[in-house]
């Protein structure tokens, strides 16, 4: 029996945790996890007999998963950092895992947070060991915030940079930014040819608003909030939430500023709380 969940997605879909980066540089954001933090949360899980869906299995009707206990692991961003810190710690596990790629950012080694992010190649290597790779928009914009033509455009030429390295799978999925998504936003992202988009904790029963719990930095425990049936699961998304919808913050230092840097405004305003 599933525990008290905060929308009618997760009653057909399995739960779906979200990372954004682990170890590396300690930051004054909420979204690193400490590598030992993850190895240890990822063994207690897979000892208690969790498994990873790929996005494929996750896709099917949950009746489908051969156990309960299995679940969607992502990470947002792309990090060169996940190669290092995150996937082999998986793959000794058998687990696989979904990342979600800001596609402009892809080869791209440094932003002004000195933060690379994984490139073409990394990407290819780790898809040929079984990892998973979709979009998380062109260059990390609040969708909300943008008028129509915009978000098609950063829907549109993320799923093509997809679809062009990785093949038609890599066009199946999108993370929107910040979580941030609203009727408009899914409209788009169906017309561009997404079939699944997670959204923020609250999701809703449309397979393009799907929820999501991301994992925090005091998010310590063995079993993280996302994965938990009790009260404590429950505070924690609720947490969750609010860190999620406080996550405004980021997306307005990413307003449009003079250019100060020969790279893209959106890179260089990424701060490193990005979600
Ligand atoms: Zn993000």
């Amino acid at each position: 029996m599933r525990g008290v969940h905060l929308d009618v997605a997760a009653l057909t879909t399995a739960p779906v945790l979200c990372y954004h980066r682990i170890g590396g540089p300690l930051e004054l954001g909420v979204t690193r996890v400490g590598r030992s933090v993850f190895a240890r949360q990822m063994t207690a899980l897979a000892r208690a007999g969790w498994r990873t869906l790929s996005l494929d299995q996750f896709s099917k009707p949950l009746t489908s998963h051969l156990s309960p206990l299995t679940f969607l692991l992502t990470f947002d961003d792309g990090y060169a950092s996940l190669a290092e810190h995150a996937y082999p710690i998986l793959v000794d596990l058998g687990f696989t895992a979904t990342t979600f790629l800001i596609t402009d950012y892809v080869d791209v080694r440094y932003t002004w947070s000195r933060l690379p992010h994984l490139t073409w190649r990394q990407i290819e290597q780790w898809r040929a060991r079984g990892f998973h790779f979709a979009s998380h928009g062109a260059t990390h914009r609040r969708l909300t915030w943008l008028a129509g033509e915009e978000v098609a455009t950063e829907l549109g030429r993320s799923r093509e940079q997809l679809v062009e390295r990785l093949g038609p799978d890599g066009g199946t999925a999108i993370a929107y930014p910040f979580g941030a998504v609203d009727e408009r936003v899914v409209e788009c992202a169906r017309a561009a040819g997404y079939e699944l988009g997670f959204a923020g904790v609250k999701g809703n029963s449309d397979r393009l608003h799907l929820s999501r719990v991301p994992v925090y930095t005091w998010d310590v425990g063995e079993v993280p909030f996302g994965l938990r049936h009790d009260a404590l699961g429950v505070l924690g998304r609720v947490v969750a939430h609010a860190a999620n919808r406080c996550a405004i913050g980021t997306s307005i230092m990413q307003l449009p500023k003079r250019r100060t840097s020969p790279l893209p405004e959106s890179i260089a305003g990424a701060a490193s709380t990005r979600a």
